[in-house]
Protein backbone atom coordinates (compact mmCIF):
# COMPACT_ATOMS: atom_id res chain seq x y z
CA UNK A 1 0.00 0.00 0.00
CA UNK A 2 1.26 2.93 -1.36
CA UNK A 3 1.66 6.32 1.52
CA UNK A 4 -1.18 9.01 0.32
CA UNK A 5 1.19 12.01 1.27
CA UNK A 6 1.91 14.31 -1.77
CA UNK A 7 5.00 13.52 -3.66
CA UNK A 8 6.25 16.67 -3.85
CA UNK A 9 9.84 17.09 -5.94
CA UNK A 10 12.45 18.42 -4.02
CA UNK A 11 13.86 21.43 -5.88
CA UNK A 12 16.58 23.97 -5.80
CA UNK A 13 14.51 27.07 -6.79
CA UNK A 14 11.57 26.33 -3.69
CA UNK A 15 14.80 26.84 -1.33
CA UNK A 16 15.19 30.38 -3.02
CA UNK A 17 11.52 31.38 -3.26
CA UNK A 18 10.95 30.45 -0.06
CA UNK A 19 13.42 33.11 0.92
CA UNK A 20 11.79 35.87 -0.52
CA UNK A 21 8.14 35.05 0.51
CA UNK A 22 9.30 34.86 4.14
CA UNK A 23 12.31 36.81 4.57
CA UNK A 24 12.29 39.20 1.74
CA UNK A 25 14.71 41.41 3.89
CA UNK A 26 17.13 39.35 4.69
CA UNK A 27 20.01 40.92 3.99
CA UNK A 28 22.81 39.10 0.95
CA UNK A 29 26.14 41.25 2.07
CA UNK A 30 29.07 41.23 -0.14
CA UNK A 31 32.97 42.52 -0.24
CA UNK A 32 33.46 43.29 -4.20
CA UNK A 33 36.68 43.09 -5.56
CA UNK A 34 37.25 46.63 -5.57
CA UNK A 35 36.45 46.40 -2.27
CA UNK A 36 32.87 48.15 -1.54
CA UNK A 37 30.30 46.66 0.39
CA UNK A 38 27.55 45.31 -1.64
CA UNK A 39 23.80 44.94 0.10
CA UNK A 40 20.87 43.19 -1.16
CA UNK A 41 17.96 40.71 0.06
CA UNK A 42 16.63 37.60 -0.87
CA UNK A 43 13.54 39.64 -2.56
CA UNK A 44 16.01 41.22 -5.27
CA UNK A 45 18.05 38.11 -4.98
CA UNK A 46 15.16 36.14 -6.45
CA UNK A 47 14.35 38.40 -8.64
CA UNK A 48 17.38 38.64 -10.56
CA UNK A 49 17.56 34.93 -10.70
CA UNK A 50 14.57 34.55 -12.55
CA UNK A 51 15.89 36.56 -14.90
CA UNK A 52 19.38 34.92 -15.09
CA UNK A 53 16.97 32.10 -15.35
CA UNK A 54 15.27 33.62 -18.57
CA UNK A 55 18.97 34.46 -19.66
CA UNK A 56 20.20 31.24 -19.58
CA UNK A 57 17.37 29.65 -21.84
CA UNK A 58 17.96 32.62 -24.42
CA UNK A 59 21.58 31.87 -24.65
CA UNK A 60 20.34 28.41 -25.60
CA UNK A 61 20.89 26.28 -22.30
CA UNK A 62 18.96 23.64 -21.90
CA UNK A 63 18.40 20.60 -19.13
CA UNK A 64 21.48 18.85 -18.34
CA UNK A 65 23.62 21.43 -19.95
CA UNK A 66 26.98 22.43 -17.54
CA UNK A 67 27.32 25.99 -17.09
CA UNK A 68 30.46 26.63 -15.05
CA UNK A 69 31.31 29.41 -12.52
CA UNK A 70 34.90 30.88 -11.63
CA UNK A 71 34.03 33.32 -8.66
CA UNK A 72 34.48 34.68 -5.57
CA UNK A 73 31.94 34.23 -2.47
CA UNK A 74 29.12 37.56 -3.75
CA UNK A 75 25.82 37.87 -4.53
CA UNK A 76 26.48 37.45 -8.48
CA UNK A 77 27.76 33.65 -7.63
CA UNK A 78 24.92 33.16 -5.07
CA UNK A 79 22.30 33.93 -8.16
CA UNK A 80 24.17 31.85 -10.63
CA UNK A 81 23.32 28.84 -7.45
CA UNK A 82 19.90 29.05 -7.93
CA UNK A 83 19.34 29.92 -11.41
CA UNK A 84 21.35 27.62 -13.52
CA UNK A 85 19.69 24.58 -11.44
CA UNK A 86 16.47 26.31 -11.49
CA UNK A 87 16.52 26.14 -15.23
CA UNK A 88 17.56 22.26 -15.06
CA UNK A 89 20.86 22.72 -16.14
CA UNK A 90 23.78 22.16 -13.70
CA UNK A 91 26.06 24.23 -11.77
CA UNK A 92 29.99 23.90 -11.84
CA UNK A 93 32.16 25.30 -10.05
CA UNK A 94 35.44 25.64 -10.69
CA UNK A 95 38.55 26.17 -8.54
CA UNK A 96 40.14 29.47 -9.87
CA UNK A 97 43.37 28.12 -7.68
CA UNK A 98 43.84 25.10 -9.72
CA UNK A 99 46.58 25.14 -12.35
CA UNK A 100 45.60 26.35 -15.94
CA UNK A 101 45.86 22.65 -17.21
CA UNK A 102 43.89 21.31 -14.72
CA UNK A 103 40.89 24.05 -15.66
CA UNK A 104 41.48 23.14 -19.27
CA UNK A 105 40.80 19.49 -18.09
CA UNK A 106 37.77 19.88 -15.64
CA UNK A 107 36.14 22.36 -18.43
CA UNK A 108 37.09 20.22 -20.99
CA UNK A 109 35.71 16.98 -19.23
CA UNK A 110 32.38 18.22 -17.97
CA UNK A 111 31.62 19.59 -21.23
CA UNK A 112 30.72 23.18 -20.06
CA UNK A 113 28.77 25.31 -22.55
CA UNK A 114 29.53 28.74 -20.30
CA UNK A 115 31.64 30.03 -18.24
CA UNK A 116 30.75 32.69 -15.66
CA UNK A 117 33.68 34.71 -14.34
CA UNK A 118 34.40 37.48 -11.82
CA UNK A 119 37.01 40.01 -13.23
CA UNK A 120 39.72 38.82 -11.15
CA UNK A 121 39.62 35.40 -13.36
CA UNK A 122 40.05 37.16 -16.74
CA UNK A 123 43.53 36.86 -17.25
CA UNK A 124 43.18 33.50 -16.39
CA UNK A 125 40.52 32.00 -18.53
CA UNK A 126 42.33 34.16 -21.56
CA UNK A 127 45.40 31.89 -21.22
CA UNK A 128 43.80 29.03 -21.73
CA UNK A 129 40.74 30.13 -24.13
CA UNK A 130 41.64 28.37 -26.95
CA UNK A 131 42.08 24.85 -25.33
CA UNK A 132 38.11 24.84 -23.83
CA UNK A 133 37.01 22.88 -26.65
CA UNK A 134 33.14 23.53 -25.37
CA UNK A 135 32.84 26.95 -23.85
CA UNK A 136 30.35 28.98 -26.29
CA UNK A 137 30.55 32.53 -24.12
CA UNK A 138 32.31 34.32 -21.49
CA UNK A 139 29.64 36.02 -18.72
CA UNK A 140 31.47 38.74 -17.35
CA UNK A 141 30.07 38.93 -13.85
CA UNK A 142 30.03 42.69 -13.60
CA UNK A 143 28.15 45.83 -14.81
CA UNK A 144 28.58 47.29 -17.99
CA UNK A 145 30.62 50.29 -16.67
CA UNK A 146 33.15 48.31 -15.97
CA UNK A 147 33.63 45.75 -19.10
CA UNK A 148 37.22 45.06 -19.28
CA UNK A 149 39.07 44.90 -22.76
CA UNK A 150 39.50 41.47 -23.29
CA UNK A 151 40.90 39.07 -25.87
CA UNK A 152 37.90 36.51 -25.13
CA UNK A 153 35.25 35.68 -27.96
CA UNK A 154 31.56 35.72 -27.34
CA UNK A 155 31.71 37.89 -24.02
CA UNK A 156 28.96 39.09 -22.82
CA UNK A 157 28.06 41.37 -19.55
CA UNK A 158 26.08 40.04 -16.63
CA UNK A 159 24.36 43.11 -15.48
CA UNK A 160 23.10 43.41 -19.28
CA UNK A 161 21.99 40.00 -19.75
CA UNK A 162 20.07 40.49 -16.30
CA UNK A 163 18.75 43.82 -17.32
CA UNK A 164 16.96 42.29 -20.40
CA UNK A 165 14.88 40.54 -18.99
CA UNK A 166 11.48 39.96 -17.03
CA UNK A 167 11.75 39.43 -13.01
CA UNK A 168 9.05 36.97 -13.22
CA UNK A 169 9.81 33.23 -14.37
CA UNK A 170 7.80 30.27 -13.54
CA UNK A 171 10.55 27.77 -12.10
CA UNK A 172 10.07 24.68 -13.69
CA UNK A 173 9.26 20.94 -12.11
CA UNK A 174 10.72 18.01 -12.62
CA UNK A 175 12.00 15.02 -11.04
CA UNK A 176 14.53 15.87 -7.99
CA UNK A 177 16.96 13.28 -8.76
CA UNK A 178 18.01 15.74 -11.78
CA UNK A 179 21.26 17.23 -11.96
CA UNK A 180 21.93 19.96 -10.05
CA UNK A 181 25.57 21.45 -9.75
CA UNK A 182 29.21 19.76 -10.77
CA UNK A 183 32.42 19.84 -8.15
CA UNK A 184 35.36 18.19 -8.70
CA UNK A 185 37.74 17.00 -6.17
CA UNK A 186 40.87 18.95 -5.83
CA UNK A 187 43.03 15.79 -7.36
CA UNK A 188 44.93 14.68 -4.34
CA UNK A 189 44.19 11.79 -5.60
CA UNK A 190 45.11 11.28 -9.20
CA UNK A 191 42.64 12.98 -11.76
CA UNK A 192 40.05 15.07 -10.90
CA UNK A 193 36.57 13.80 -10.90
CA UNK A 194 33.28 14.96 -11.07
CA UNK A 195 31.13 14.53 -8.30
CA UNK A 196 27.08 14.97 -9.51
CA UNK A 197 24.88 16.61 -6.95
CA UNK A 198 20.96 16.29 -7.60
CA UNK A 199 18.57 18.66 -6.29
CA UNK A 200 16.89 15.97 -3.98
CA UNK A 201 20.89 15.49 -2.42
CA UNK A 202 21.05 19.12 -2.39
CA UNK A 203 17.67 20.05 -0.30
CA UNK A 204 18.01 16.94 1.84
CA UNK A 205 21.52 18.08 2.91
CA UNK A 206 19.97 21.47 3.12
CA UNK A 207 17.79 19.90 5.64
CA UNK A 208 20.57 18.28 7.82
CA UNK A 209 23.06 21.40 7.58
CA UNK A 210 20.28 23.54 9.47
CA UNK A 211 19.24 20.73 12.02
CA UNK A 212 20.24 21.81 15.53
CA UNK A 213 22.51 19.11 15.80
CA UNK A 214 24.82 19.87 13.02
CA UNK A 215 25.55 23.45 11.93
CA UNK A 216 21.86 24.74 13.16
CA UNK A 217 21.68 27.43 10.68
CA UNK A 218 18.89 29.85 11.29
CA UNK A 219 16.68 32.78 10.53
CA UNK A 220 18.42 34.87 13.20
CA UNK A 221 22.21 33.77 12.06
CA UNK A 222 24.15 36.06 10.35
CA UNK A 223 26.38 33.90 8.20
CA UNK A 224 29.91 34.40 7.49
CA UNK A 225 31.27 32.20 4.50
CA UNK A 226 34.81 31.86 4.58
CA UNK A 227 34.80 28.78 2.78
CA UNK A 228 34.61 28.82 -0.94
CA UNK A 229 31.80 28.53 -3.24
CA UNK A 230 33.83 26.75 -5.25
CA UNK A 231 34.21 23.95 -2.80
CA UNK A 232 31.62 21.48 -2.60
CA UNK A 233 29.08 23.82 -2.33
CA UNK A 234 30.23 26.20 0.08
CA UNK A 235 29.52 23.61 2.27
CA UNK A 236 25.35 23.77 1.66
CA UNK A 237 25.54 26.97 3.24
CA UNK A 238 24.04 28.91 0.27
CA UNK A 239 21.03 26.68 0.78
CA UNK A 240 20.70 26.20 3.98
CA UNK A 241 20.64 29.91 4.76
CA UNK A 242 17.78 30.64 2.04
CA UNK A 243 15.46 27.37 3.28
CA UNK A 244 15.78 29.85 7.00
CA UNK A 245 16.47 32.98 5.58
CA UNK A 246 19.65 33.93 7.82
CA UNK A 247 21.52 36.98 6.82
CA UNK A 248 24.41 36.13 4.76
CA UNK A 249 27.99 37.69 4.80
CA UNK A 250 30.28 36.93 1.66
CA UNK A 251 34.11 38.13 1.64
CA UNK A 252 35.05 38.63 -1.96
CA UNK A 253 38.47 37.79 -2.29
CA UNK A 254 39.15 39.59 0.68
CA UNK A 255 40.46 36.58 3.81
CA UNK A 256 43.02 38.50 5.23
CA UNK A 257 42.40 38.97 9.30
CA UNK A 258 41.79 42.94 9.21
CA UNK A 259 39.39 42.41 6.34
CA UNK A 260 37.21 39.35 7.74
CA UNK A 261 37.55 41.12 11.13
CA UNK A 262 36.11 44.21 10.04
CA UNK A 263 33.38 42.33 8.26
CA UNK A 264 32.26 40.31 11.30
CA UNK A 265 31.87 43.49 13.35
CA UNK A 266 30.28 45.87 10.82
CA UNK A 267 27.36 43.11 10.11
CA UNK A 268 27.47 41.36 13.66
CA UNK A 269 28.25 37.82 12.50
CA UNK A 270 26.96 35.00 14.63
CA UNK A 271 28.58 31.80 12.94
CA UNK A 272 31.33 31.74 10.66
CA UNK A 273 32.80 28.62 8.47
CA UNK A 274 36.28 28.09 7.08
CA UNK A 275 39.48 25.79 7.14
CA UNK A 276 41.49 26.22 9.82
CA UNK A 277 44.22 28.26 8.26
CA UNK A 278 41.56 31.78 7.50
CA UNK A 279 41.09 31.09 11.11
CA UNK A 280 44.64 30.85 12.49
CA UNK A 281 45.04 34.46 10.31
CA UNK A 282 42.06 36.30 11.86
CA UNK A 283 43.44 34.87 15.43
CA UNK A 284 46.98 36.27 14.94
CA UNK A 285 45.27 39.69 13.67
CA UNK A 286 43.18 39.68 16.86
CA UNK A 287 45.81 38.98 18.67
CA UNK A 288 47.92 41.61 17.68
CA UNK A 289 45.60 44.19 17.57
CA UNK A 290 43.77 43.43 20.51
CA UNK A 291 40.22 42.86 18.74
CA UNK A 292 37.54 40.49 19.10
CA UNK A 293 34.60 38.55 17.83
CA UNK A 294 32.00 38.84 20.20
CA UNK A 295 29.09 38.48 18.17
CA UNK A 296 30.44 35.20 16.84
CA UNK A 297 28.35 32.52 18.62
CA UNK A 298 29.71 29.59 17.19
CA UNK A 299 32.16 27.83 14.15
CA UNK A 300 32.18 25.08 12.42
CA UNK A 301 35.55 24.10 11.20
CA UNK A 302 36.75 21.54 8.79
CA UNK A 303 38.71 20.35 5.73
CA UNK A 304 41.73 19.54 7.72
CA UNK A 305 42.02 18.64 11.36
CA UNK A 306 41.55 21.91 13.97
CA UNK A 307 44.89 22.41 15.57
CA UNK A 308 44.15 21.82 19.54
CA UNK A 309 45.63 25.06 20.69
CA UNK A 310 43.53 27.07 17.61
CA UNK A 311 40.07 25.20 19.20
CA UNK A 312 41.33 26.46 22.46
CA UNK A 313 41.83 30.06 22.20
CA UNK A 314 38.73 30.30 20.13
CA UNK A 315 36.67 29.00 23.36
CA UNK A 316 39.20 30.44 26.10
CA UNK A 317 40.00 33.93 24.75
CA UNK A 318 37.20 34.90 22.40
CA UNK A 319 34.52 32.91 23.74
CA UNK A 320 33.66 30.73 20.65
CA UNK A 321 31.95 27.86 20.54
CA UNK A 322 33.88 25.55 17.95
CA UNK A 323 32.85 22.60 16.01
CA UNK A 324 34.51 20.42 13.95
CA UNK A 325 33.28 19.00 10.72
CA UNK A 326 34.24 16.17 8.41
CA UNK A 327 33.25 15.80 4.97
CA UNK A 328 34.39 15.58 1.23
CA UNK A 329 33.23 17.05 -2.00
CA UNK A 330 31.69 13.44 -2.27
CA UNK A 331 29.57 14.02 0.56
CA UNK A 332 28.05 16.79 -0.40
CA UNK A 333 30.06 18.11 1.77
CA UNK A 334 28.62 17.22 5.51
CA UNK A 335 29.35 13.39 7.34
CA UNK A 336 29.50 14.70 11.09
CA UNK A 337 30.32 17.31 13.03
CA UNK A 338 31.40 17.74 16.91
CA UNK A 339 28.57 19.27 18.90
CA UNK A 340 28.56 17.22 22.36
CA UNK A 341 25.88 15.12 23.36
CA UNK A 342 23.67 15.41 26.20
CA UNK A 343 25.31 15.29 29.63
CA UNK A 344 28.68 16.22 28.03
CA UNK A 345 28.43 20.26 28.85
CA UNK A 346 29.13 18.83 32.52
CA UNK A 347 32.60 16.75 31.60
CA UNK A 348 36.14 18.87 32.15
CA UNK A 349 37.57 21.15 30.02
CA UNK A 350 39.98 18.78 28.79
CA UNK A 351 37.38 15.98 28.11
CA UNK A 352 35.67 18.21 26.24
CA UNK A 353 38.63 19.38 24.78
CA UNK A 354 39.56 15.29 23.36
CA UNK A 355 35.86 14.75 22.24
CA UNK A 356 35.76 18.22 20.48
CA UNK A 357 39.02 17.48 18.51
CA UNK A 358 37.35 14.27 17.32
CA UNK A 359 36.28 14.84 13.62
CA UNK A 360 32.25 14.32 15.01
CA UNK A 361 29.51 12.58 15.50
CA UNK A 362 27.63 10.47 13.32
CA UNK A 363 24.62 12.47 11.82
CA UNK A 364 20.86 11.01 10.50
CA UNK A 365 21.96 10.83 6.88
CA UNK A 366 25.07 9.39 7.08
CA UNK A 367 25.78 5.82 8.02
CA UNK A 368 29.40 4.97 8.95
CA UNK A 369 31.42 1.87 9.48
CA UNK A 370 35.37 0.97 9.36
CA UNK A 371 37.19 -2.25 7.61
CA UNK A 372 39.98 -3.62 7.38
CA UNK A 373 41.79 -4.09 4.27
CA UNK A 374 40.04 -7.43 3.34
CA UNK A 375 36.85 -5.22 3.74
CA UNK A 376 35.84 -6.78 7.11
CA UNK A 377 33.85 -4.45 9.14
CA UNK A 378 35.88 -3.40 12.62
CA UNK A 379 34.47 -3.00 16.19
CA UNK A 380 33.09 0.50 16.88
CA UNK A 381 35.71 0.88 19.81
CA UNK A 382 37.22 3.80 20.02
CA UNK A 383 40.48 1.89 19.29
CA UNK A 384 40.50 -0.24 16.17
CA UNK A 385 41.11 1.73 13.41
CA UNK A 386 40.42 1.18 9.45
CA UNK A 387 39.12 2.23 6.11
CA UNK A 388 35.70 4.71 6.51
CA UNK A 389 32.88 3.45 4.87
CA UNK A 390 29.81 5.73 4.59
CA UNK A 391 26.37 5.25 3.01
CA UNK A 392 23.56 7.95 2.68
CA UNK A 393 21.59 9.70 0.60
CA UNK A 394 23.93 12.88 -0.27
CA UNK A 395 26.73 10.56 -0.48
CA UNK A 396 27.86 10.20 -4.20
CA UNK A 397 27.83 6.99 -6.03
CA UNK A 398 30.32 7.56 -8.44
CA UNK A 399 31.69 10.15 -10.51
CA UNK A 400 30.90 12.18 -13.87
CA UNK A 401 31.56 10.11 -17.08
CA UNK A 402 32.08 6.96 -14.35
CA UNK A 403 35.66 8.12 -13.80
CA UNK A 404 37.50 5.87 -11.68
CA UNK A 405 35.20 3.13 -12.58
CA UNK A 406 32.53 1.65 -10.36
CA UNK A 407 32.83 3.48 -6.53
CA UNK A 408 30.22 1.61 -4.26
CA UNK A 409 31.45 -1.72 -2.81
CA UNK A 410 29.24 -4.80 -3.32
CA UNK A 411 26.22 -3.34 -0.22
CA UNK A 412 26.43 0.44 -1.16
CA UNK A 413 28.90 1.72 0.83
CA UNK A 414 31.66 4.87 -0.58
CA UNK A 415 35.48 4.11 0.60
CA UNK A 416 36.22 7.43 1.99
CA UNK A 417 40.18 7.00 1.20
CA UNK A 418 40.16 8.51 5.55
CA UNK A 419 41.32 5.95 7.95
CA UNK A 420 39.40 6.56 11.11
CA UNK A 421 38.11 4.83 14.27
CA UNK A 422 34.65 5.34 15.50
CA UNK A 423 34.00 4.86 19.49
CA UNK A 424 30.92 3.66 21.06
CA UNK A 425 29.16 6.87 21.14
CA UNK A 426 29.34 7.21 17.54
CA UNK A 427 31.97 9.46 16.98
CA UNK A 428 34.62 9.29 14.64
CA UNK A 429 38.31 10.48 14.42
CA UNK A 430 40.47 10.36 11.64
CA UNK A 431 43.89 8.97 11.66
CA UNK A 432 45.26 9.67 8.38
CA UNK A 433 44.15 9.23 4.83
CA UNK A 434 44.54 5.71 3.28
CA UNK A 435 47.91 6.76 1.53
CA UNK A 436 49.12 8.49 4.13
CA UNK A 437 49.36 6.14 6.75
CA UNK A 438 52.87 5.12 7.91
CA UNK A 439 53.47 1.35 7.94
CA UNK A 440 56.31 0.49 9.82
CA UNK A 441 56.92 -3.54 10.70
CA UNK A 442 53.16 -4.18 10.29
CA UNK A 443 51.90 -1.48 12.34
CA UNK A 444 49.86 1.65 11.21
CA UNK A 445 51.65 5.20 12.57
CA UNK A 446 48.82 7.83 12.32
CA UNK A 447 50.55 10.72 10.44
CA UNK A 448 47.94 13.24 11.34
CA UNK A 449 48.16 12.62 15.04
CA UNK A 450 52.28 13.27 14.87
CA UNK A 451 51.95 16.50 12.87
CA UNK A 452 49.09 17.89 15.34
CA UNK A 453 51.49 16.81 18.42
CA UNK A 454 53.96 18.30 16.73
CA UNK A 455 51.91 21.54 16.13
CA UNK A 456 51.54 22.18 19.81
CA UNK A 457 54.99 22.91 20.20
CA UNK A 458 55.33 26.71 20.14
CA UNK A 459 58.04 27.04 17.68
CA UNK A 460 56.27 25.33 15.09
CA UNK A 461 53.97 26.88 12.74
CA UNK A 462 52.98 24.11 10.19
CA UNK A 463 53.94 20.71 10.52
CA UNK A 464 53.83 17.16 7.95
CA UNK A 465 54.62 14.03 8.45
CA UNK A 466 55.54 11.00 5.30
CA UNK A 467 56.79 8.15 5.41
CA UNK A 468 60.09 7.00 4.08
CA UNK A 469 61.19 3.62 2.98
CA UNK A 470 63.15 2.00 5.69
CA UNK A 471 65.12 -1.88 5.22
CA UNK A 472 63.75 -3.06 8.68
CA UNK A 473 60.85 -1.50 9.22
CA UNK A 474 59.02 -1.42 5.71
CA UNK A 475 58.43 2.64 6.53
CA UNK A 476 59.65 5.31 9.11
CA UNK A 477 58.25 8.75 9.30
CA UNK A 478 60.24 11.97 8.46
CA UNK A 479 59.13 15.14 10.06
CA UNK A 480 58.88 18.32 8.03
CA UNK A 481 58.41 20.94 10.09
CA UNK A 482 58.03 25.19 9.89
CA UNK A 483 59.05 26.69 12.56
CA UNK A 484 57.14 29.70 13.89
CA UNK A 485 58.28 33.32 13.12
CA UNK A 486 61.58 33.94 15.63
CA UNK A 487 62.05 30.35 16.98
CA UNK A 488 64.91 28.76 16.51
CA UNK A 489 63.22 25.31 17.99
CA UNK A 490 65.89 21.91 16.95
CA UNK A 491 65.31 18.61 15.70
CA UNK A 492 66.50 17.18 18.98
CA UNK A 493 64.05 19.50 21.04
CA UNK A 494 60.93 18.36 18.95
CA UNK A 495 61.79 15.12 19.20
CA UNK A 496 61.86 15.23 23.12
CA UNK A 497 58.39 16.71 23.03
CA UNK A 498 57.03 14.14 20.49
CA UNK A 499 58.45 11.76 23.28
CA UNK A 500 56.38 12.66 26.09
CA UNK A 501 53.10 12.26 24.20
CA UNK A 502 53.31 9.86 21.64
CA UNK A 503 54.46 6.12 21.68
CA UNK A 504 58.19 5.36 21.44
CA UNK A 505 58.20 3.63 18.16
CA UNK A 506 55.90 6.30 16.65
CA UNK A 507 58.47 8.74 16.88
CA UNK A 508 59.88 10.09 13.81
CA UNK A 509 63.57 9.10 12.74
CA UNK A 510 64.38 12.68 11.05
CA UNK A 511 63.32 15.85 12.00
CA UNK A 512 63.64 18.48 8.87
CA UNK A 513 63.20 22.30 8.21
CA UNK A 514 61.37 24.13 5.54
CA UNK A 515 60.44 27.63 5.16
CA UNK A 516 56.97 26.21 3.92
CA UNK A 517 54.75 23.49 2.84
CA UNK A 518 53.40 22.79 -0.31
CA UNK A 519 49.74 23.04 -0.01
CA UNK A 520 46.42 22.21 -2.19
CA UNK A 521 44.10 24.61 -3.49
CA UNK A 522 42.07 24.26 -0.75
CA UNK A 523 44.49 24.64 1.73
CA UNK A 524 45.62 20.49 2.78
CA UNK A 525 49.35 19.80 3.08
CA UNK A 526 49.96 18.58 -0.76
CA UNK A 527 51.83 14.91 0.20
CA UNK A 528 52.26 13.78 -2.58
CA UNK A 529 54.56 17.09 -3.49
CA UNK A 530 56.27 16.36 -0.26
CA UNK A 531 56.60 12.31 -1.12
CA UNK A 532 58.19 13.94 -4.38
CA UNK A 533 60.80 16.98 -2.67
CA UNK A 534 61.90 13.61 -0.30
CA UNK A 535 62.48 11.01 -2.84
CA UNK A 536 65.76 10.67 -2.46
CA UNK A 537 66.04 11.76 1.07
CA UNK A 538 67.52 8.69 3.09
CA UNK A 539 66.77 8.30 6.53
CA UNK A 540 69.83 8.37 9.47
CA UNK A 541 68.39 4.72 10.88
CA UNK A 542 67.61 3.32 6.92
CA UNK A 543 71.70 4.35 6.28
CA UNK A 544 72.65 2.77 9.89
CA UNK A 545 70.58 -0.31 9.11
CA UNK A 546 71.76 -0.45 5.12
CA UNK A 547 75.58 -0.07 6.74
CA UNK A 548 74.45 -2.55 9.47
CA UNK A 549 73.24 -5.05 6.78
CA UNK A 550 75.43 -4.25 3.80
P1 LIG B 1 40.13 15.91 -1.75
O1 LIG B 1 39.58 14.57 -1.33
O2 LIG B 1 40.28 16.04 -3.21
O3 LIG B 1 41.34 16.35 -0.97
P2 LIG B 1 38.05 17.28 -0.30
O4 LIG B 1 38.10 18.72 -0.16
O5 LIG B 1 36.77 16.65 -0.64
O6 LIG B 1 39.04 16.99 -1.42
O7 LIG B 1 38.69 16.68 1.00
C1 LIG B 1 38.11 15.67 1.76
C2 LIG B 1 39.11 15.15 2.73
O8 LIG B 1 39.54 16.17 3.62
C3 LIG B 1 38.58 14.08 3.64
O9 LIG B 1 38.54 12.84 3.00
C4 LIG B 1 39.56 14.14 4.80
O10 LIG B 1 40.73 13.43 4.51
C5 LIG B 1 39.90 15.61 4.87
N1 LIG B 1 39.12 16.25 5.94
C6 LIG B 1 37.96 16.90 5.83
N2 LIG B 1 37.55 17.37 7.01
C7 LIG B 1 38.47 17.00 7.92
C8 LIG B 1 38.63 17.16 9.33
N3 LIG B 1 37.75 17.83 10.06
N4 LIG B 1 39.72 16.62 9.92
C9 LIG B 1 40.63 15.94 9.20
N5 LIG B 1 40.54 15.75 7.88
C10 LIG B 1 39.48 16.27 7.24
Amino acid sequence: MRGLMMDTQLMISSLLRYAADYHGDREIVSRMIDGSIHRTNYRETHKRAQRLAHALERLGVKSGDRVATIAWNNHRHFETYFAVPGIGAVCHTINPRLFGEQIVYIANHAEDQFLFLDLTFVPLVESIAQELSTVKGYLLMCGADEMPETSLENVMCYEDLLAAESDHYDWPVFDENTASSLCYTSGTTGNPKGVLYSHRSTVLHTLCVMGADTIAIANRDTLLAIVPMFHANCWGTPYACAACGAKIVYPGPFMDGDKLHELIEAEGVTVALGVPTVWLGLINYMQANDKRIDTIERTVIGGTAIPASMLRTLEDDYGVQVFHAWGMTETSPLGTTGRLKAGEDALDTDTQTALKLKQGRGIYGVEMKIVDDDGKELPKDGVASGELMIRGPWIAKGYLKEEGGAVLDADGWFPTGDISTLDPEGRMQITDRAKDVIKSGGEWISSIELENTAMGHPGVAEAAVIGLPHPKWDERPLLIAVRSEGSEVTGEELTDFLARKVAKWWLPDDVVFADELPHTPTGKVLKTRLREIYANYTLPTARDQSAATG
